[in-house]
């Protein structure tokens, strides 16, 4: 798969006047992609288009260079202290993916070109926990590794992160396009994760991504560049055959990696949707796999009274039992972070 290549672009005036603004424009003009001037990355209101379902999918191939404004940062537990803003936006079509919802009408990839204030909040925060250690996930919004081959900006916040004694940088992502990060001078402070999910989900629910084999290729590669290594194995779903499949993900990932791997963590999170998701899914992927029948789910309430449907407790019995299971046998030197 072919690194991903806007085919529009916007830029606000103001990002012209920081280098990385300026490199793009000059990179996005000399390759003839067609370029155009926004008041604020916000608010594009002329995408081409007719339809909603064709309007999003141009979004989904259109960059915005912009500024972040807002230097609060959000909180990102459980995995993080703080999500670190280098991008909103991908160019993935995953099905079931949460920026759907959270980014609502406006899905297309935004980058921000003021690195140093974003560093430099970010300093502020590691500065404030002092002497606790401060996490910053990169990939709330965003898979930065996605887009990396345009802005280069993960490189920087990785190089950034290494000066810092108490600050982390992890990030997740389903592209294999890592060559870029690979001589970083990360000095053990980032974590690189990789989404990997069973065949069934990645060949049915998650079109514009790397293959998996793509995935665990990259994932050797950074393994062998010293990075702390992790895979987050999700949305896990239900299917016909996913016992097995799940299974041979997992002895596929043994095979693949080097054995006693310092370090290496994995994260589980089985598949839940909202009502709104559900409505938002069906308009855009109307022909989706992606099984959400309330009938064979449970109802839990989550924070705002806002309700989730999860897998009903037999099921998700199975899945906390034997994917962990699986996992330790594989891999016995691993941990498991959560499974949720
Ligand atoms: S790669 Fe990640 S961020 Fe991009 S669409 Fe898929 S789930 Fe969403």
């Amino acid at each position: 798969m072919k690194p991903f290549m806007p085919d529009l672009v916007y830029f606000e005036p103001d990002a012209l006047k920081y280098p990385l603004g300026q490199e793009l424009h000059e990179k996005f003009s000399a390759l003839g992609t067609p370029v155009k001037i926004t008041p604020s990355h916000n608010r594009i209101t002329d995408l081409p288009g007719s339809t909603e379902l064709e309007k999003y999918r141009i979004a989904k191939r259109t960059l915005v260079v912009g500024i972040r404004k807002t230097l609060k940062f959000e909180p990102s537990k459980p995995s993080a202290e703080y999500a670190i803003p280098l991008a909103t936006g991908c160019m993935g079509h995953c099905h079931y993916c949460y920026l759907q919802t959270t980014l609502g009408n406006r899905p297309y990839i935004r980058v921000y070109v003021n690195l140093e204030e974003i560093f430099a909040q970010a300093q502020k925060y590691i500065d404030e926990r002092a002497p606790e250690i401060t996490r910053f996930e990169a990939a709330c919004t965003s898979d930065p590794v996605g887009i990396e081959h345009l802005t280069g900006s993960l490189k920087k916040a990785i190089e950034f992160i290494a000066t810092q004694p108490l600050g982390r940088l992890r990030f997740v992502t389903k592209f294999a396009h890592v060559d870029s990060l690979l001589d970083a001078d990360h000095r053990g402070h980032t974590r690189f994760r990789f989404s990997v999910n069973a065949d069934y989900v990645i060949n049915q629910m998650e079109p514009a991504t790397s293959p998996l084999s793509d995935r665990i290729e990259a994932a050797k590669k950074v393994a062998a560049a010293g990075y702390p290594l992790g895979f987050i194995i999700a949305p896990i779903m239900i299917f016909d055959g996913w016992e097995e499949q799940y299974a041979s993900l997992i002895r596929w990932l043994a095979e693949a990696l080097p054995p006693d791997l310092p370090d290496l963590t994995f994260e589980l999170i089985t598949h839940r949707y909202t009502a709104t998701a559900k409505r938002i899914i069906e308009e855009r992927y109307p022909k989706t796999k992606l099984a959400m029948n309330e009938e064979e789910r449970k109802k839990k309430w989550g924070r705002y009274g806002r309700v989730k449907y999860v897998y009903p407790d037999e099921p998700m019995r199975e899945i906390k039992e034997k994917i962990p299971a699986w996992l330790k046998a594989s891999f016995p030197n691993a941990e498991i972070s959560y499974i949720t």
